[in-house]
């Protein structure tokens, strides 16, 4: 068996051991996928422990994915744009870092939702790592401009000129957003669940918003639930961006793209 884990901290709740269990169920590839806690400030000998056991690849959650970039020895070009790394791979030129979260991220809404992006005009609603691991494959798809509003509007604004080069994207407070409708508006506001909404001013979401959110629970979240009460053309939460992400890293370590559908359908079932 070749073993993988997400490593994180938190990382009990994590579904990627289903998710990863279900792939090599379905693929027959001979996997095993566990979780790792790391504590705070032992990432890097937590995943220097798993590698010399024999392990052969991680997924990285939330805090470490910048260290996760740190401590790898090369990097995919994906990862070094995005700036942060959730996927690792061990071979024997050492420790390759990746990222799948923009390739998950475009395919759940380009394939799974028959999203059009190009010429769509994009409201992203937070400025943290998962916005930066977007913005590029984002960008790519042709948008014809991405708007990122921050709560530290400094933050919104660093990204923005960061990838600037790669197409019309703009950055603002969460005060200053214009109050006029766009084609899609992602939230990745990591207070999603708390119960209160963070919400854009309400003539940014119309009869034709398409309402993401990249927080995902087994309840429709505060955004989505705002987004239907606001008339949305439809408000899906981040569990496909999860599923598609985690079934890159399983084609990045194993060659093998897994089917997404099946698992997707088994997770929204209850598991
Ligand atoms: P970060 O911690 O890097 O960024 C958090 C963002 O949320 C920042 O923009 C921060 O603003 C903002 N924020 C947090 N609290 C508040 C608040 N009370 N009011 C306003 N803004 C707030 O997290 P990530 O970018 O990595 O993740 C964001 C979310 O996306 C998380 O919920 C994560 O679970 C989810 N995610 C989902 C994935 C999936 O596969 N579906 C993949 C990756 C992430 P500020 O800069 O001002 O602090």
């Amino acid at each position: 068996m070749a073993r993988y884990a997400v490593i994180g901290n938190p990382v009990a709740h994590s579904l990627s051991p289903t998710i990863h269990t279900l792939f090599a169920n379905q693929t027959g590839e001979p996997v095993h996928y566990g979780k790792l806690l790391a504590p705070m400030e032992a990432f890097r000998d937590t995943v220097e422990q798993f590698r010399a056991s024999g392990g052969s690849g991680l997924n990285v959650t939330l805090p470490f994915k910048g260290q996760a970039r740190e401590l790898s020895a090369t990097l995919t070009n994906r990862a070094r744009r995005a700036g942060a790394v959730n996927t690792l791979v061990f071979d024997r030129d050492g420790i390759r870092g990746d990222n799948t979260d923009g390739a998950g991220f475009v395919r759940d809404l380009r394939d799974n939702r028959q999203l059009a992006l190009a010429d769509a005009r994009i409201l992203i609603l937070g400025a943290g790592g998962a916005v930066a691991g977007v913005l590029g494959p984002l960008l790519d798809t042709r948008p014809v401009g991405i708007l990122i509003a921050n709560r530290t509007e400094a933050r919104a604004h660093e990204l923005a000129a960061a990838f600037e080069d790669g197409g019309p994207v703009h950055a603002c407070s969460l005060e200053d957003i214009p109050d006029e409708p766009v084609d899609l508006i992602v939230n990745a506001i990591s207070a999603g669940l708390s119960g209160r909404v963070i919400a854009p001013p309400p003539k940014t979401v119309g009869a034709a918003t398409a309402c993401y959110d990249m927080v995902y629970s087994r309840e429709a979240t505060p955004f989505i639930r705002w987004a239907r009460e606001h008339g949305a053309r439809f408000a899906a939460d981040g569990l496909g961006m999860l599923v598609e992400q985690a079934a890159e890293s399983f084609y990045v370590w194993r060659g093998v793209r897994p089917e997404t559908q099946p698992v997707l359908e088994r997770l929204s079932d209850g598991g």
